[in-house]
């Protein structure tokens, strides 16, 4: 299980992504928040009690989970990759309003070039499962899945995909291919793209912008 204060940081990280999303963004195009905009703080509050539901894998009825609000936990899963100098991937697996895996992008820490935000995630839920079948789960990743976690997730039967920023050099769900939903193979999966697109991808543009001005 993961620690309090792990989970503090997540819930801050989640209201803090949310709020600037909805808000911030549009102070970037100089677009005042007209007054009808939701109250901060009792926005802050909803999104506090959002997202320790979503982490303490409670259901709440009055609640309602977007793909949006999931993403942000993948999101929050990608940061910690870029915490410990990884390419900024993240990935969770939801299955109802549980999560039962998650992953970041570990390949330099690991030297391992499956280590993958989705591998990863799909061995967590796996075991958590104890099933190699994932039924009714989605996943949930920053980054459109390569060639090898698109590969992973028709092998473990994963029926719905949801992903942030396209690939273009490696992206197989739909970019340079779609192994998701090739006909010929004998599962596919729903794919839904461009969820948080913009965070997503500056996720990835700011990792490489620091690391080309460092060198
Ligand atoms: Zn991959």
């Amino acid at each position: 299980m993961y620690k309090d204060v792990h989970k503090n940081k997540v819930i801050h990280n989640f209201v803090h992504n949310m709020l600037t999303t909805n808000i911030c963004s549009e102070n970037k195009q100089g677009v005042i928040p007209q007054p009808s905009s939701p109250n901060p703080v009792r926005t802050n509050s909803l999104l506090r009690r959002k997202a320790q539901h979503m982490l303490n894998n409670q259901e709440d009825e009055r609640l309602t989970y977007t793909d949006e609000d999931w993403m942000r936990l993948a999101i929050a899963e990608a940061k910690k990759a870029e915490a410990i100098g990884e390419v900024p991937i993240g990935a969770i697996i939801v299955r109802g309003h549980e999560i039962v895996g998650r992953g970041y992008n570990l390949r330099e820490s690991t030297l391992d070039s499956t280590a993958h935000a989705e591998m990863i995630a799909i061995r967590e839920a796996s075991g958590q499962l104890q099933a190699w079948r994932l039924l009714d789960c989605t996943l949930y990743v920053t980054l459109e899945p390569c060639p090898m976690c698109a590969g992973a997730l028709v092998q473990s039967r994963v029926p719905r995909v949801v992903y942030g920023t396209r690939d273009p050099k490696a992206g197989c769900g739909g970019t340079l291919m779609n192994l998701l939903q090739e006909p010929r193979f004998n599962h596919r999966a729903d794919v839904v793209e461009g969820v948080l697109q913009e965070e997503c991808a500056e996720l990835l543009t700011s990792f490489f912008r620091r690391l080309r001005n460092k060198s």
